[in-house]
């Protein structure tokens, strides 16, 4: 498949690419001011958000090292449940740092109340969240979500990292898909 197919793939392309490289960089901008006196810990959660890391990180004047976790939510079908399983840790002592997770799309906000508190856990000083996208109305959990790209209808995207079967993650835009690929 290339590129070009791929993109045909979409029914709709929420925000291009360049519209999400200005959101990036607004972004770090907030984080950047937030953090001007202290190092920041970002916590990347795999695989979804290594687009908006590699592009949040490099956008970044503050501070930062970086680590990475995977976790799997139990559920049914596609939905969350909350019951999380780390599938790899992180490998640095979170005692006395001020963490930043880094997320793709926050859906019923399950997975990172989970996370947020997971981390607190462990010592950190502060654990904040960054996330590109959310779904406002599917969030079944008010966790606190200091940096947002945008708020979204509650429909399955994919791009710039978000799979659907592990596919168009390497998509530069952000999308719904057309009814074909389901079917
Ligand atoms: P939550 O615990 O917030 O329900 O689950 C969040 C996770 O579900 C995200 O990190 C992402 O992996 C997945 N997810 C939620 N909504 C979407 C979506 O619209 N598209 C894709 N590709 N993944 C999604």
């Amino acid at each position: 498949m290339d590129s070009q197919d791929v993109k045909e793939d979409l029914k709709h392309v929420l925000f291009t690419k360049e519209e999400i490289q200005e959101k990036i960089a607004e972004l770090a901008a907030q984080v950047d001011k937030d953090y001007e006196d202290r190092e920041v810990l970002l916590v990347g959660v795999l695989k979804g958000a290594v687009m908006v890391m590699a592009d949040l990180s490099r956008a970044l004047h503050a501070h930062y090292t970086m680590d990475w976790m995977a976790v799997s939510s139990y559920g049914s079908g596609t939905k969350s449940s909350g019951v999380v399983r780390i599938l790899k840790d992180l490998d640095t002592d979170l005692h006395g740092r001020d963490v930043l997770i880094v997320e793709d799309i926050i859906d019923s906000g399950l997975t990172l109340s989970w996370l947020k508190s997971n981390l607190e856990s462990r010592g950190a000083n502060s654990v904040e969240i960054c996330a590109l996208l959310r779904k406002p109305a599917s969030v079944k959990t008010e966790v606190p979500v200091k940096y947002v790209g945008w708020d979204i209808d509650p429909e399955f995207v994919v791009g710039y990292g978000l799979d659907f079967a592990e596919q168009y993650r390497n998509l530069d835009c952000i999308g719904t898909l057309a009814p074909h690929v389901y079917s």
